[in-house]
């Protein structure tokens, strides 16, 4: 079989580069416990995401398992939130003691429904969680407009959205806080790790004494922390890998312009167009299969193309309020165009170094019943 090809190739910068950065460590002994990298990454990430806040985390979950719990919600509060995302965004809400109330998606971008967001406010929500699905921007300003209303905090997972920009202005500004993943699989990598961006000065300092214990000082614990520190190996990552990431990102163009043009006209398939004011950062490529107009469903493309060696991925499927874990709890059918859309959904294999002849395979494997081939 040719190469195998997997959804995703994790950034690296240079080898040398990396174990310059990280040399120092052998001198200092300082791994840990927000050393120089930490505050070197900190510093260079708030440039790059045009952010005066930033909290570096372990990565991304614990950044908004902390984002959420430094809200200081009372237990039991509402979450308005949806279920076409990662299991990270739901189970920090639930491992919060806080409720999520799931809103369908709009069919368009995945995104929260905002038609939809009003009706489901009781007197117990306490905030609004949507994600910057595939780094599909949110509908932020009626979000924001429908919290101002009812007194709401708005927290964005934004694990999706590293880079981006909206109207000019860097995506972390947006709401109380916003959370970015930099795990190996996202446009940018930490290895592991994530941060948080945030408006209030105070609130930066009760996640910074979250993120270690809860510790104010050394003879004062006051928060019942945990332990969500970036490591200085972590961060030295991180300072390597934001020196290549836009030229990264400009390679992900490339590939995402190559689909764009290969599988845009075919009818039952549908891919998403780009947004309006927003400088996108290619993170992933999904594709919705219409079984009835494409002539095979996703599973069977999906198939198809693993027995290629081909490996996209269901990505997001099944839907969080479907997880065996909650079983009972929530039901699908409550969203059921974020259902329908997880039964539909495939994101192809998308890295900045794919190449032409890779694509073409993809591509190839993808229209096979239709006898396509490379033009
Ligand atoms: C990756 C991801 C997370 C969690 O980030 P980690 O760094 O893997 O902990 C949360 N939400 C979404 C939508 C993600 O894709």
């Amino acid at each position: 079989m040719e190469n195998r090809i997997n959804v995703t190739k994790s950034l690296l910068p240079p080898f040398e580069e990396y174990i310059a950065e990280i040399k120092p460590m052998w001198e200092s002994h300082w791994l840990t416990n927000m050393g120089e990298k930490h505050q070197q990454l900190e510093r260079e990430l708030s440039e790059y995401l045009h952010v005066s806040n930033i909290s570096l985390m372990s990565n991304g979950h614990m950044a908004l398992e902390l984002a959420l719990q430094a809200m200081e919600f009372e237990a039991g509060g509402q979450v308005i939130t949806t279920p076409f995302t990662f299991a990270s965004t739901t189970h920090a809400i639930i491992r919060n003691n806080l409720e999520p109330v799931f809103c369908d998606i709009n069919p368009i971008d995945f995104t929260i429904d905002v038609g939809k967001l009003e009706s489901l406010i009781t007197n117990k929500t306490v905030a609004i969680l949507p994600v910057h699905v595939y780094g599909n921007i949110c509908n932020m300003k009626e979000i924001e407009r429908i919290a101002g209303i009812y007194g709401l905090k708005v927290i964005y997972d934004a694990a999706h959205a590293f880079g981006e920009t909206y109207q000019g202005i860097g995506i972390g500004n947006f709401g109380d806080a916003s959370m970015f993943s930099f795990h190996a699989t996202k446009v940018f990598n930490t290895i592991e790790g994530g941060a948080v961006c945030y408006k209030d000065e105070a609130f930066g300092l009760k996640l910074y004494r979250l993120k270690n214990f809860g510790i104010r000082n050394e003879e004062v614990v006051d928060g019942i922390g945990a332990n969500a520190k970036m490591n200085e190996f972590q961060a030295a990552m991180g300072i390597c890998n934001l020196c290549y990431v836009e030229e990264e990102i400009e390679k992900r163009r490339r590939v995402t312009e190559y689909y764009q043009e290969r599988l845009g006209d075919i009818s039952g398939l549908r891919i998403s167009a780009g947004q309006r004011d927003v400088k996108s950062n290619y993170a992933y490529f999904p594709v919705v299969v219409d079984e009835e107009t494409f002539g095979a469903s996703r599973d069977e493309v999906c198939e198809e193309l693993k027995r290629q060696g081909i490996y996209a991925r269901k990505y997001f499927y099944p839907l969080t309020n479907s997880f065996e874990c909650y079983k009972g709890r929530f039901d699908d059918k409550l969203t059921p165009v974020a259902l329908e859309i997880s039964r539909q959904i495939l994101t192809l294999p998308l890295y900045g170094e794919l190449g032409e002849r890779e694509l073409c395979r993809i591509c190839d494997a993808i229209l096979k019943r239709r006898g396509a081939v490379c033009r």
